[in-house]
């Protein structure tokens, strides 16, 4: 006697289908789960156990061998319950199954036979539709995420009888209706989803300057440096970002939903992820929360702000092992977490926004006050940074703290507000998807070194410009690339397809520090 359902063990974002298998013969009472379970799925034998009598059905008094296989992948966690006690149903025959079927069983049980929610849903369904299943019970409360995958056959179950109700009328050929038993199928919705709360960027007082650069950044999606004494409104300011940015692409959005949903982060209930991520993270968080990592590696924050932004508040603050480790994702657009001789990698493809202090007392640069620390501790506080990672940061804006006349009034510049900016926002993101469109990236800031002449060209008055200032500031290539690279933003906001002086010459300022300053001379 044997049963025969696929489950799924996640391998980074990938799902990989597992079957599982039960096999029953006489002998002492007792059940054998074998096949590389942990210690959570070896406990699914007591769970399923008494899940399966609670629900009414018969425990097979004989001896019971439960296989996942491959047996070379390491299973994880409490997903198997409900596939396990399925097929003990099965195999018992207490339950009829349609013939000829492959159905993928995700769910993790309790003791009363409910069916608790699980990680990991979307991928296991992407997995398995590639596989060529048709038919996927999956818990009620991941049934938003697995919607977000147009399959005919996705059942969301909230019990261990409700999945069996959902079997026995597969078997007679017909299908469930609506939400009786418990179960609701579904076809291809849009979940509703309420829109981020994100503020405005009228919130912004005076500082039309930083204004401009978030702007620029957005469009773009260029890595940003705001410092300031507190009291300049930096946090605030970065946390406007996210309400210029425009809503992810299909594609985009099903790969973002697919790694939050394996990180176990996506609230229950919730559907495909639309908007940009904007992840902060603590600076106590440890490398393995901001890199990822663990037993059976996860996503960490990097990769959780793939597509998105990636908000360090107080980034000096950050362990030095944290900020140096950046420099891969930023590099490559994923991260690679190597783990007991095998690595796994995850996308980690981030907008990088830093704000800070511009010196430890916080005083540096501000009118009436004085700053106390001694150039050897304004030096070590920038070097905790390193000049490699803020090589890689296109856009360095100084903020001063906000004068009193600026705190009342209305701002009157054309991008004043979120609605306006994000409009022009669009328009260059457009701009650049259309650009780009046979290529591996699709914004400005990913360009690779190779491209930039093809896609940056210079007419002659920019040409000279880039000449004067790589002469002036002794750029170095990274520097004189990103110049290029936020020119072009630049123009896209204008809509031009040449790169001008004038966009050459506004790149060439936000690569610097402001004038006059001493925060430069300390990289
Ligand atoms: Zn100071």
């Amino acid at each position: 006697m044997l049963a025969v359902i696929a489950s799924q063990a996640p391998v980074g974002i990938e799902g990989i289908p597992i079957q599982v298998e039960v096999d029953i013969r006489r002998g002492l009472p007792g059940i054998d789960v074998v096949g590389l379970p942990d210690g959570a799925v070896r406990e699914a034998r007591d769970r399923v156990r008494v899940a399966i009598r609670n629900s009414g059905f018969r425990f097979p008094g004989d001896r019971i061998l439960v296989n996942l296989s491959p047996a070379g992948i390491r299973k994880e966690g409490a997903s198997y319950d409900l596939a396990i006690a399925l097929a003990i149903l099965k195999a018992s025959e207490q339950l009829p199954f349609p013939a000829n079927r492959r159905i993928m069983v995700v769910g993790e049980l309790n003791l009363r036979g409910t069916v608790l929610p699980v990680r990991g849903v979307l991928s296991a369904i992407a997995s398995g539709l590639q596989d060529g299943i048709r038919l996927f019970l999956v818990p009620q409360e991941n049934l938003a995420e697995a919607r977000a995958l147009c399959g005919e056959g996705i059942f969301g179950i909230a019990s261990l009888r409700a999945a069996a109700a959902v079997l026995e009328r597969l078997a007679r050929g017909s299908y469930p209706a609506g939400r009786r038993g418990g179960a609701s199928q579904t076809g291809c919705r849009k979940a509703d989803e309420p829109e981020a709360l994100w503020g405005d960027i009228a919130d912004i007082k005076g500082q039309p300057r930083l204004k401009r650069a978030l702007q620029v950044a957005a469009a773009g999606r260029h890595h940003l440096l705001l410092f300031g004494p507190p009291g300049s409104g930096k946090t605030m300011a970065a946390r406007r970002l996210p309400s210029i940015l425009p809503p992810l692409s299909w594609e985009e959005s099903l790969l973002v939903t697919r790694i939050h949903s394996t990180a176990g982060v996506l609230p229950a209930g919730a559907g495909l992820v639309r908007d940009p991520p904007f992840r902060m993270p603590h600076h106590s968080a440890s490398a393995e929360g901001i890199i990822g990592g663990g037993k059976l590696p996860r996503p960490g924050e990097v990769s959780l702000a793939h597509e998105g932004v990636l908000f360090l508040d107080e980034a000096a603050e950050f362990s030095t092992p944290v900020l140096q480790s950046l420099r891969e994702p930023m590099e490559e657009g994923s991260i690679t977490i190597a783990r007991a001789g095998t690595s796994m990698r995850f996308p980690a493809r981030f907008q990088l926004v830093l704000a800070m202090n511009p010196c430890p007392c916080g005083n540096l640069g501000r009118k009436q006050a004085t700053c106390f620390c001694s150039t050897l501790e304004i030096s070590r506080y920038w070097r905790k940074l390193g000049g490699a990672l803020l090589d890689r940061v296109d856009l360095r804006i100084p903020l001063e703290p906000v004068r009193f006349e600026d705190m009342t009034g209305s701002d009157a510049s054309d991008a004043g507000n979120s609605a306006v900016a994000a409009g022009r926002v669009a328009a260059a993101m457009r701009a650049q998807r259309a650009r780009y469109k046979d290529l591996s990236f699709s914004r400005n800031a990913h360009i690779p070194p190779g491209l930039i002449d093809r896609f940056c060209r210079l007419g002659p008055d920019s040409r000279r410009a880039l000449g004067d200032a790589a002469e002036q500031f002794n750029l170095s290539s990274r520097a004189f690339h990103s110049i290029l690279k936020v020119a072009r933003t630049i123009a896209d906001l204008e809509a031009s397809e040449l790169i001008g002086k004038d966009h050459l010459l506004e790149a060439v300022q936000y690569r610097r520090y402001c004038e006059g300053d001493v925060y430069w001379n300390y990289q």
